[in-house]
């Protein structure tokens, strides 16, 4: 069976989702040539804007909405924003929107993100989230009147909000199920050190705990912990996680509860001429294996959509993995953490302190590295940007290591018509 020259005959490419992973394969496509029509959708009225800042500068104050406007090249995109899709039928290639609108495309980048999920114990309405610019707004105004806040959850998010909330000489108390903050993110030796500095800074803790119920009180909130302790507060902020947006693709005849599930390239296995990248999309990441994963952060999100708008327009042949070393940053505590690559749990670790013997060991510097078979496979930092940054240079440039992708099978009962079938079992054998 012939392939398609795709550049060619792709008349028009779909991308849903306008955050940092759907612009860059808007910028990628452009970039490689695509002559054709691309088209935007996205769920927010607002362009595409910085969403990290969300939790950072918007909070404090010191950046405006139109300060966060994400830097990019609109070369001939046409915007269709305020859309939320509905629904994806891939036999007739087509997205509905909420607003009654339908789109077809010849190609389809899915780039949905993930959005957080209300816990089951915020039953009663005001407990804030923090995922976009109008929730960073009404945590802001809500911040204004506060006294005390309640924070629930200590990864990087509620920590980045526990520091906001302290800049304004707000009392704030962090609730968290771990016994030291951002373990997940920072692993737990630096997640240690950074614990100490918050306490330092005049943050209340509750590690090692969740939270059973929050109800009205007074003009606040009366948070119960699963030790029965109460917590009175007059704001609570949510910061515990979220799922990939996928509600939309339920017709589509994929399993995309737990993510998209993609092959290496990140194309959509079961879908013909889609791809997925950025916080919706699960692939083999063949630098670190054939498991599924997910990489949710700023930059692995740009370099998802990259590769996956390279995969669209791959013409015959195979488009080659693409791979992703997960790198972020957080500012927060006057401290500047970096991460790159995998912090393994069951790595060797090795730490260097950049002043030795000084109590305040993050404030004055460490990189923490994570070895396996003698490899630096992760390094985290504090306040070290000079010695992470050389030894980050030196992991990128570390040629990948020959990994195989495992067959993945086709996620759908949906029947497929055999023009659709016969490339995506084509695939599928490629990867094996
Ligand atoms: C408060 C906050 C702070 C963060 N700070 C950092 C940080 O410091 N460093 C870092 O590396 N990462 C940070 N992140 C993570 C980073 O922002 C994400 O990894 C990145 O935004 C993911 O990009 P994305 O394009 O995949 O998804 P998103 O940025 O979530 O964009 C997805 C877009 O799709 C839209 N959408 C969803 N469903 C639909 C639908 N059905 N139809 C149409 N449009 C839809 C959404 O509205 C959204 O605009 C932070 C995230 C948050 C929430």
């Amino acid at each position: 069976m012939t392939r398609r020259n795709r550049r060619a005959d792709y008349g028009r490419i779909l991308i849903v989702g306008t955050g940092r992973a759907g612009v860059a394969a808007a910028e990628e496509l452009r970039r490689q040539g695509y002559p054709g029509e691309i088209a935007m959708v996205g769920a927010e009225k607002e362009g595409p804007y910085d969403r990290p800042s969300c939790s950072k500068g918007i909070l404090t104050g010191h950046k405006r909405p139109q300060d966060t406007r994400m830097p990019f090249h609109d070369e001939d995109l046409t915007w269709y924003l305020g859309r939320k899709a509905v629904d994806l039928d891939p036999d007739n290639r087509r997205v509905e929107t909420d607003t009654g609108e339908s789109f077809a495309y010849d190609g389809l980048v899915i780039a949905t993100g993930s959005s957080p999920t209300m816990p089951k114990w915020a039953a009663e309405p005001g407990v804030h989230l923090l995922h976009n610019l109008e929730h960073a707004w009404s945590l802001r105004r809500a911040l204004r009147d506060a006294e005390r806040v309640i924070i629930v959850g200590g990864g990087i998010t509620g920590s980045e909000v526990a520091s906001a909330v302290r800049s304004m000489a707000r009392n704030c108390v962090v609730i968290d199920s771990k016994p030291q903050v951002m373990v997940r993110a920072l692993g737990e030796e630096v997640g240690n050190h950074v614990t100490d500095v918050m306490r330092g800074e005049g943050v209340d803790f509750r590690l090692g705990h969740r939270v059973a119920t929050a109800n009205r009180f007074r003009d606040g909130w009366m948070v119960q912990l699963d030790d029965g302790e109460n917590l009175v507060g007059d704001v609570v902020v949510a910061t515990t996680g979220g799922r990939p947006d996928t509600a939309w693709l339920s017709n589509s005849g994929i399993d995309a509860s737990k993510g998209v599930v993609c092959d290496e390239s990140l194309r959509v296995v079961g879908l013909e001429d889609v791809v997925a990248c950025g916080a919706v999309a699960t692939w083999p990441n063949l630098r670190y294996g054939p498991q599924l994963r997910k990489a949710e952060h700023w930059i692995s999100s740009l370099e998802q959509g990259r590769g996956a708008a390279r995969t669209l327009l791959a013409e015959d042949g195979d488009p080659g993995p693409v791979t992703v070393i997960p790198r972020f940053w957080t500012e927060q505590w006057g401290l500047r953490i970096q991460v790159c690559g995998e912090l393994v749990p069951d790595g060797e670790v090795s730490i260097s302190e950049m002043k030795r013997h000084r109590r305040d060991t993050a404030r004055a510097g460490v990189v923490v590295g994570y070895h396996r078979d003698d490899r630096l496979v992760g390094l985290v930092s504090v306040n070290a940007a000079h010695a992470f940054t050389s030894l980050a240079r030196a992991m990128i440039a570390t040629p990948l290591p020959t990994l195989q992708a495992t067959p993945m099978p086709l996620q759908t009962d949906r029947p497929l018509n055999t023009e659709i079938a016969e490339p995506a079992r084509r695939r599928l054998a490629s990867v094996a």
